[in-house]
């Protein structure tokens, strides 16, 4: 089954419900980082004694979304998925200052994963399961590129999700592979992290690296992490490469590895479980 043989009312629904959800995805990949970081703030006064900052409340439904040129705040008709960008021309209404093209690209990409799921899945829950999955992975792969952030509320959230779905016969694995996917992806890049750190004095990654990893074997079971780290590394190499000819590098040189992780998440979703060398052709 693909998306193309699905009934039209289906493939409207699933479109629109990824078109909402991407909406969401934009205001979580904005302001979790923000929330994380206030919340670091906070425990770091506590602990040493001093007041507590005071700030408005920020979380992921307060305040409204504002322009960051001008802050006028967004009317909902400012704010339907795609369609508002379109007929605003990219322009806000107040000061006509320019609104990143990332918003509407990111609620359509997840507009076509919903799509995609339907098409695969049908209209039920497993394709449910599998947007969820696709979601979480987007929203981690952009809020590591933006901030070198993996906020342990995705990327844990993700790992149990993984498990869960295994376990009620959503995902593509059996529970025990899914269990030990999990344990290995861990494992396996905390020992080159502290094998490049031994050797070189310098961190090669973060923490949430292995989460991320690890959440992927929980999807796929651990033979599937090989081509899924081939494509992460493989991408991930070729990326911090072009940045460092076109002098993109960002200080410190630092390249986030989350979103190539979540890329080999996504070609792992596209190619069922299986031969774990299938990716790469072997
Ligand atoms: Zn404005």
């Amino acid at each position: 089954m693909s998306a193309l043989d699905l009934p039209l009312l289906n493939l409207v629904l699933a479109a629109c419900a990824g078109l909402v959800v991407g909406s969401f995805l934009n205001v979580l990949i904005y302001r979790l980082p923000v929330m994380m970081e206030r919340a670091w703030a906070k425990d770091c006064a506590a602990l040493s004694d001093l007041p507590e900052p005071q700030a408005p409340t920020f979380n992921l439904m307060v305040p409204r979304s504002r322009c960051p040129h001008c802050g006028h705040s967004i009317r909902w008709m400012e704010n339907i998925p795609i369609l508002s960008f379109l007929a605003l021309r990219g322009r806000c209404a107040s000061c006509n200052g320019g609104i990143s093209w990332r918003y509407p690209t990111v609620e359509a990409v997840t507009g076509l994963l919903f799509v995609y799921c339907a098409g695969r899945w049908g209209m039920g829950t497993e394709a449910a399961v599998w947007t969820g999955f696709g979601s979480v992975l987007l929203a981690c792969a952009l809020i590591d590129w933006d901030t070198t952030y993996l906020p342990d509320d995705l990327t844990l959230s993700l790992l149990w999700l993984g498990l869960v779905s295994s376990s009620l016969g959503y995902s593509a694995v059996r529970l025990d592979d899914a269990l030990w996917g999990a344990v290995v992806g861990y494992a396996s890049l905390w020992s080159i992290f502290w094998a490049f750190k031994l050797l070189t004095g310098k961190d090669g990654m973060g923490y949430g690296d292995f989460k991320l990893f690890a959440a992927l074997g929980a999807w796929f079971g651990w033979t599937e992490l090989i081509p899924v780290i081939l494509v992460a590394s493989c991408s991930g190499a070729i990326v911090g490469l072009a940045m460092k000819w076109r002098s993109t590098l960002r200080v410190g040189g630092v390249v986030p590895f989350g979103p190539f992780l979540a890329l080999g998440g996504f070609v792992a979703m596209g190619t069922a479980s299986g031969n774990p060398f299938r990716l790469v052709g072997l």
